[in-house]
Order: structure tokens, then sequence, then C-alpha cells
């Protein structure tokens, strides 16, 4: 639902890309492939721990939409994999993925794609039942699953998009039965294949968010805070110009909600421009940096984005997950966030209150 129909709900609403670090004692931290640190029923336990521990870790920081922080994945694209047919992960291959920017251990696509059940239910509905405020749930994108993969069945990077999106739709049309308000599908591939995104890759967005009535998203990142993305940006010149080659496709897009990178980015503002009639992620807080952004950093972002976005379209947000980082950074830029809002509301917002 685009939020100008929100009338009661404060300006700059906050919230997170989606990932959140990993306790300790649930899986290996600050990796962004880890592993688990238990099994069975301990670990569902541990996941079901995690997740309660985080959604109240952000009602006490004072975000605004609450995530379950992907405590249940082990990382944002194979966790949707887990429970599909076809899927061969016994036979995990080492590919370079994101045009090569690095390597990473992914399964196989060996049959014809199924889902074999619900996949995030329960932690859909634990964090449902356990926050009043709006739930963000996220999901990974056709292209950037497909980029994710390796693929020795269909053999067409669209064909097997659209394969995936058909079964993304199916688990997104039942979180929004469990009473998810916006279902997010992260989408860094975006940023990599912009003639992919512009020819197949938001028709297979288009058709993972068929049906759904909820507030649906878009996160387009320069990924996570790992070396090969901190040396991927320092390639890219002093003007990061990959959004505008996609939003003004995704401008005619069904979507609602998009996201971008702004704190420490060479994302020229103006570029949200592009995106007229949807609301805006804005990224005000740094993921590829453990240096606490203070509130006036995060209102002053605020303030660059408001020349380009209308005030009751701006949603402040992390530039990508907090998966890799520190527990303890992490809840404090949570924290600073949340503080940076508020100073945005009394200085930019009238109170506030639209
Ligand atoms: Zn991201």
């Amino acid at each position: 639902m685009p939020s100008d129909r929100k009338n009661a709900a404060p300006l700059f609403q906050s919230c997170i890309a989606g990932s959140l670090p990993k306790p300790a004692w649930l899986a290996e931290t600050q990796k962004l492939w880890p592993k688990w640190k238990l099994q069975g029923s301990g670990l569902e336990d541990a996941k079901r721990d995690a997740t309660l521990l985080w959604i109240k870790e952000q009602e006490d920081a004072g975000l605004d939409i609450i995530g379950d922080g992907e405590q249940s994945r082990l990382h944002f694209v194979h966790g949707f994999l887990e429970n599909l047919s076809g899927v061969d992960f016994k036979r995990k291959i080492r590919i370079g993925i994101r045009n090569n920017r690095y390597k990473a251990l992914v399964p196989q696509i060996v049959a014809p794609l199924q889902l074999t059940g619900r996949v995030h239910e329960s932690e859909a509905r634990l964090a449902r039942a356990h926050t009043k405020k709006r739930l963000k749930f996220t999901l990974p994108g056709p292209m950037t699953i497909v980029d994710t993969v390796a693929d020795s069945y269909y053999g067409d990077r669209r064909e097997l998009a659209l394969a995936f999106a058909d079964l993304l739709n199916r688990e997104a049309l039942a979180l929004e039965a469990d009473g998810v308000d916006i279902i997010q599908f992260d989408e860094p591939a975006f940023n990599v294949y912009p003639d992919d995104v512009n020819s197949w890759g938001i028709a297979a967005l288009e058709r993972a968010v068929q049906g759904l009535g909820c507030t649906t998203a878009v996160h387009i990142c320069y990924g996570y805070g790992i070396p090969a993305n901190v040396a991927w940006k320092k390639s890219l010149g002093e003007e990061w110009r990959q959004y505008e080659q996609i939003f003004p496709a995704i401008a005619q897009s069904s979507i609602d909600q998009v996201s971008l990178e702004c704190r420490n980015s060479h994302v020229p503002p103006r570029l949200m421009g592009l995106l007229r009639e949807k609301d805006i992620m804005v990224g005000v807080i740094d993921v590829a940096s453990d240096v606490v952004e203070t509130p006036e950093q995060i209102a002053e972002t605020i303030g660059i984005a408001l020349w380009h976005v209308p005030a009751h379209r701006l949603y402040p947000c992390t530039n990508c997950g907090l998966a890799p980082m520190d527990r303890e950074i992490a809840l404090r830029k949570l924290k600073a966030l949340a503080k940076g809002v508020e100073l945005a509301r009394r200085l930019y917002g009238n109170g506030g209150w639209q």
C-alpha cells in the first residue's frame, strides 16, 4: 500500500534492509556464509529465540517497521532454496557470481523446480505474533537467485528466473496471509546486469508479486560490507550511476517501494527523482563501516534525500543487510537510526505527523 494512504503514520518510518547478525550461539559470526552451531530441534529453538531477540531489539531501538532479521536462514538467497525440489545442495560447486565479482559455493539446479511446502511460515508467524508494528519480510528476487545458483537443467536465465518467480509468488501470497505487511524482494543483481533487468528482470519480479495486496518492495544495493564489494565500489568511480539504467523501468512497474544506498555512497541523490510515484527506502546507515552514524549525520542524509523525495514517501533504512557485522555495532546502528529519524522529524516534519 503506498504510504500516502496512511494519514496517521509518522513521517520517516524507519526500517532495516533485512538481515541482522546472528548471535554466536546460533551461527558463526561475522560471516556472510556461516555454519549453524546447532542441529535438529535445538537449531529450530535457537532460530526462534534469535528471531524474538531481534524483534525486541528493533522495537526497543524505536524502529517503525520490524523484520525477522533473517535469523532462520543461513544466507539471504539459499535460505529460500532449502525447501525446493530440483535443487541439489549435496553437490555444490564454486562459481563466480555478480558478474564474477566474487566466488561462492552454490547449489545446482538439476530438475524442474517445485516447492515442497512452506518456506518461511514459522518465522513469519512468530514475528507477526510478537510485534504490533508493521512487519516486513524479505525474499530473494528471481534474478538474484538465478545469479546465485549453478543451473544444470534449465539452460536459460530468463526461463529459470520465471520458474523461481512462480515459487516466490506462492510463498509471498502465503506470507501475506500470515499477516506480513510489506514483502520485499532483494535484487542486488539488478545493479550488475542492467540490460537483463530491462529485458526480463522486472518481468520476473512482476510475476513474483502478482496478486499481492500488501505493500511490495525491491531492495537494490551495492552488497554487504565484504571485502570484494568494498573493492568493487572503489572501482566504480566518482558517480555510481548503476541505478540510472534501471530506475526508469522500475518506476513503470507495480512495485510500491524501492531502496537505494545513500550513506557513504557515490550515488547521485538526484537519481531518486527517477522514481516519482514510489516510496523510497533511503539508505542512511553504511553497512560497510563499523563507525556508528550520529543522529545528526542520519538527519543530514534524510535532508539531502528530501530534495528529491516527498517526506511522506521517504523511509530511512540501512544501506543493505547487517548480517556480517559485529552484533553490538549493528545494535548501536539500529539505535542511531531511530534517533536520527527522531531528529529528522523535529527538523523537517512539522512535529513528525502529516
Ligand atoms: Zn543489500
